[in-house]
C-alpha cells in the first residue's frame, strides 16, 4: 500500500501517518491510501510517515498490518477500464494497529525500491503474457476470416501487422528473460555471500549483474508494456469491427493491456530510472558485450547493421549529454532509452535465432523495426536545439 491521493509517481510525498503507541507496544496508522490492488486482503505492507516534521523519503518507514485487528476500511472499490478481476481499493486507516517492518526511515529508500524492482519485473512478464494473448487471438482470427475470396492473413497489410506483433512479442520476451537472468545472477551471489565471503572477482561480478538488473528492469517494464499496448491495439485492428465487440477476447485484452504502462511506475518513470544507464554507459557497454557474443554467420549482416546503429545511438547520447542541460536531457530521455532498447532487443533476437531458427523471422523483422526507430529518433535529436523546448512548453 504505497499510493495516496497526493502521492503517486512521487512517493516521497506519502503522508499517511504512523505514530508509536508505547502503551500497546505497536504503531498506529492514520490516513488514506488509494488504488490498492487487493486492498481488501487481510495482511498488507504500508508505507507511512513515521518521522514527524519530515517531508521527504527519509521520513518514511514500512509497516505491516492485519485487517482483522480493525481500523482499516475499504471506502471504495474502483470501477476500472480493465483488469476487472482484481479489486482496486481506497483504504481508510483510523488508528489501525501496525508493526514496524525492518528499520525505521528505510521504508522508501530501501524496501520500496527493492519491492518495486521485483514488481516491475512482474509487470514486464504480465506485459509479455498479454502481448502473447493479443497475438494469438489476432493470428487465429486472421487465418479464419475471409474477405475478397481469401483468408485476410494473405493480405500484406495484415501479415505485416502480424509479423510486427510477433517480433515485438519475441523481443519483449527476450528482454524479460535477459533481465531475469541478471537478477538471478546477482541474487545468487547475494545468497552465497550469506554463507561465506565472496572473492574479489565474485564481488565484481555481483556488482556487474546488479547494475545490469537495475538498468534492464525499467527497460523491460517500460518498453515491454508499450509493446503490449501496441499489440493489443493491432489485435483489435486485425479483427476489424468484430474487435470492437465484447464477443471477442481482444476487446478485453485491449482494456487489460492499458494498465501495464501505468502501474508500478508509468513508462515515464521507467525512463527516469533508465536514463542514468544511458548517461553512465551501462547500456552501451552491454551492447558492446553482445557484439562479441557467438552470433551465427547467417546473422552477421544484421550484426553489422547493429554496429552502425550503435554508433548512431552513441552520437545521439553525446549530442544530448554534452549540452549539460538537465531539462533537455529529460526531454530526450525516452528517445535515448528506446534507441538503446531497440539495439539490445535486436541483439537478443539475433542471439536467440543463432541458437534456434524458430526466431529467424522475428530477428529479421525486429532488426528492420530497430533501424527505422533509431533513424527516426536520431533525426529528431539531430534537428533539435535545446532552446526549442520553449515551443513545447508554450504549446
Ligand atoms: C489498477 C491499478 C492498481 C494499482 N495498484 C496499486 C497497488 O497495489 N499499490 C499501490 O501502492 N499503488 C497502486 N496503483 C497506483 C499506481 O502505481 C499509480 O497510479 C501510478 O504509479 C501513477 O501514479 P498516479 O496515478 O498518481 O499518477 P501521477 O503520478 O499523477 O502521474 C500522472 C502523469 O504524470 C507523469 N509524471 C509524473 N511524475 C513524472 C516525472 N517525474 N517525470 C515524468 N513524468 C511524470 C506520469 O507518467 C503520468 O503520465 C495502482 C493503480 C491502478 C490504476
Amino acid at each position: 500500500d504505497l499510493t495516496e491521493p497526493d502521492a503517486g509517481s512521487d512517493l516521497q510525498a506519502v503522508m499517511l501517518k504512523a505514530t508509536p503507541d508505547e502503551e500497546n507496544g505497536c504503531w498506529r496508522l492514520n490516513g488514506v491510501k488509494r488504488f490498492i490492488t487487493n486492498g481488501d486482503g487481510d495482511i498488507a505492507l504500508v508505507l507511512a510517515r513515521s518521522e514527524e516534521g519530515t517531508k521527504d523519503g527519509r521520513g518514511l518507514s514500512m509497516f505491516i498490518y492485519d485487517k482483522n485487528d480493525g481500523g482499516v476500511t475499504v471506502r471504495r472499490i474502483e470501477n476500472k477500464m480493465g483488469i476487472k478481476g482484481s479489486p482496486t481499493c481506497e483504504l481508510v486507516f483510523k488508528n489501525a494497529k501496525a508493526e514496524l517492518c525492518g528499520s525505521r526511515k528505510l521504508g522508501l529508500i530501501k524496501y520500496v525500491m527493492a519491492l518495486m524492482n521485483g514488481a516491475r519485473l512482474g509487470i514486464a512478464a504480465q506485459s509479455v503474457g498479454v502481448s502473447e494473448a493479443a497475438y494469438r487471438e489476432a493470428l487465429d482470427y486472421a487465418r479464419d476470416r475471409r474477405q475478397f475470396g481469401k483468408a485476410i492473413i494473405e493480405f500484406p497489410a495484415v501479415y505485416e501487422m502480424l509479423s510486427v506483433m510477433k517480433a515485438k512479442l519475441d523481443a519483449s520476451r527476450s528482454l524479460l528473460y535477459e533481465t531475469t537472468r541478471f537478477v538471478d545472477m546477482y541474487k545468487t551471489y547475494e545468497d552465497i555471500a550469506r554463507e561465506r565471503s565472496l572473492t574479489p572477482d565474485e564481488r565484481t561480478e555481483m556488482k556487474k549483474y546488479s547494475r545490469l538488473a537495475d538498468a534492464f528492469t525499467p527497460m523491460a517494464k517500460g518498453m515491454g508494456s508499450e509493446y503490449c499496448n501496441q499489440n493489443a491495439y493491432d489485435s483489435v485492428q486485425v479483427h476489424g469491427g468484430s474487435g470492437f465487440m465484447k464477443d471477442y477476447a481482444c476487446e478485453r485484452i485491449y482494456r487489460d493491456a492499458r494498465i501495464t504502462s501505468i502501474y508500478e511506475g508509468t513508462t515515464q518513470l521507467q525512463v527516469v530510472a533508465a536514463i542514468r544507464h544511458v548517461t553512465t554507459g551501462t547500456y552501451l557497454n552491454q551492447i558492446r558485450a553482445y557484439e562479441n557474443e557467438n552470433i551465427a554467420e547467417a546473422y552477421l549482416p544484421l550484426k553489422d547493421e547493429l554496429v552502425k546503429l550503435t554508433d548512431i545511438y552513441a552520437a545521439a547520447v553525446e549530442k544530448v549529454t554534452s549540452a549539460k542541460d538537465s531539462e533537455y536531457l529529460d526531454f530526450m530521455a525516452r528517445r535515448l532509452v528506446e534507441m538503446a532498447g531497440n539495439i539490445i532487443m535486436s541483439y537478443l533476437l539475433i542471439l536467440d535465432a543463432s541458437r534456434n531458427e524458430e526466431f529467424d523471422a522475428s530477428a529479421r523483422v525486429y532488426n528492420n523495426i530497430a533501424k527505422a526507430e533509431i533513424a527516426k529518433h536520431a533525426e529528431f535529436i539531430n534537428n533539435f536545439t535545446p532552446s526549442e523546448i520553449n515551443v513545447y512548453k508554450k504549446a
